[in-house]
C-alpha cells in the first residue's frame, strides 16, 4: 500500500481511483524529484518548411520516476502548477535548455547553432522575478537572447491586463523571442495580436489534423490560410505543431507557414540527436 500521509480516507475507500492516489503521490514527490535529478529534457526539432533545415528545437520536460517509469509532462505539469512547484521546475528547464543551446552554438562554428524554445507556465509568467531569472540564465550560460524563444499559451495572456504583460515586454526587448503557443485553442481574440509582445504564432495541431491526407479538409485549409495571412501582415512568424505526414508538410508549406514540428520531422529526443540533424543539413 502507498504511504498516504495523514489522509486515511484514500486508503479506506476501496472504490478510490488508483490514478488519484498516484496524483497525490506524484504531487508530494515533486520537490524531492527535482533535488534528486529525476527530471530530464528532450528536444524536438523545429524545421524550416521552405528549406527543410533544422532551425531549432522545443525543450520538453520528462520525469524519470523510479517507480512509474518515464512520465510525460501532461501527468505532472498540472500538479506542479497547482502547488507552485512549477516555478523551480520551470527555472530548471530554462537553465538546462539555455545551457544546451549554448553548447550547440559553441560546437557549430560557422553560423549559429539551433535555437531553443522553452515553455513558460502561467505561474512563471506572473512570477515577480521572471525578468531577473531570464537575464540571469542568459548571463550565466552566455546564450545570445536571439537564440532563446519563450512559449506562452494564449490562455495565460488573453485577458491579462497590460500591466501584467510588462515583464514579458521587457524580455522581448532583450531580444528573446516570444511565441504564442497553442494558438486557436482558447478564446482567440485576433485583435489582441496587436498589443501582445509576441513575434511567433504557434498553431495548435487541431488545425492540421484535417491535412494528414489528400484531399485536405477545405475548411482547415481556409482557416490556416487566413491565420497565416493575418500573422504575416502583422510581422509575425508562423510555426505549426503536430506535422505527422508529408502531405501535411506540403499543405502547410504551400499555405506559407514558416516553421513546423512533428513526428514526420522527428520526435522529441536527446540533445545529441538534434545536433546530428542540424550538422547533417549544414553539410
Ligand atoms: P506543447 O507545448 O503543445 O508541446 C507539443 C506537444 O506535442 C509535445 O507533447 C510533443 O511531444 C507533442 N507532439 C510533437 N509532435 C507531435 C505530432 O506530430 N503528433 C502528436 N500527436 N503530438 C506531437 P509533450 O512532450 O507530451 O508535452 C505536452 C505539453 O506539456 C506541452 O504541450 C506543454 O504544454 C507542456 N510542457 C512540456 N514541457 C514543459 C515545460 O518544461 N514547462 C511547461 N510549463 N510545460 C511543459
Ligand atoms: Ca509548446
Ligand atoms: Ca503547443
Ligand atoms: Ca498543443
Amino acid at each position: 500500500a502507498k504511504e498516504m500521509g495523514g489522509n486515511r480516507y484514500e486508503i479506506a475507500d476501496p472504490a478510490h481511483d488508483a490514478r488519484a492516489i498516484t496524483r497525490h503521490d506524484l504531487t508530494n514527490r515533486l520537490p524531492v524529484a527535482l533535488e534528486r535529478g529525476e527530471f530530464f529534457v528532450e528536444y524536438q526539432p523545429l524545421i524550416g518548411l521552405r528549406d527543410g533545415a533544422v532551425h531549432g528545437a522545443e525543450a520538453l520536460v520528462r520525469w524519470g520516476h523510479p517507480v512509474h517509469g518515464v512520465l510525460g509532462p501532461d501527468r505532472f505539469i498540472p500538479l506542479a502548477e497547482n502547488t507552485g512547484q512549477i516555478v523551480p521546475l520551470g527555472r530548471w528547464v530554462l537553465e538546462q535548455a539555455a545551457r544546451q543551446a549554448q553548447a550547440w552554438a559553441a560546437e557549430h562554428t560557422h553560423g549559429c547553432g539551433p535555437r531553443v524554445n522553452v515553455n513558460l507556465s502561467p505561474l512563471q509568467l506572473h512570477h515577480p522575478d521572471l525578468v531577473g531569472e531570464v537575464t540571469r540564465v542568459l548571463d550565466e550560460t552566455g546564450l545570445a537572447p536571439e537564440a532563446l524563444c519563450l512559449e506562452v499559451t494564449e490562455s495565460a495572456l488573453i485577458g491579462a491586463d497590460p500591466e501584467a504583460l510588462r515583464p514579458l515586454r521587457r524580455i522581448a526587448d532583450l531580444g528573446v523571442e516570444i511565441a504564442l503557443d497553442d494558438f486557436g485553442t482558447g478564446y482567440s481574440n485576433l485583435s489582441s495580436l496587436r498589443w501582445l509582445p509576441v513575434s511567433v504564432l504557434k498553431l495548435d495541431r487541431a488545425f492540421t489534423r484535417g491535412m494528414r491526407r489528400h484531399p485536405a479538409d477545405p475548411v482547415d485549409l481556409k482557416i490556416v490560410e487566413g491565420i497565416v495571412s493575418l500573422a504575416h501582415g502583422l510581422g509575425l512568424t508562423v510555426t505549426v505543431e503536430g506535422i505527422e505526414t508529408s502531405t501535411q508538410a506540403e499543405h502547410l508549406r504551400a499555405l506559407g507557414c514558416d516553421t513546423g514540428q512533428g513526428w514526420y520531422y522527428g520526435r522529441p529526443g536527446p540533445p545529441e540527436r538534434l545536433h546530428e540533424l542540424h550538422l547533417a543539413d549544414a553539410g
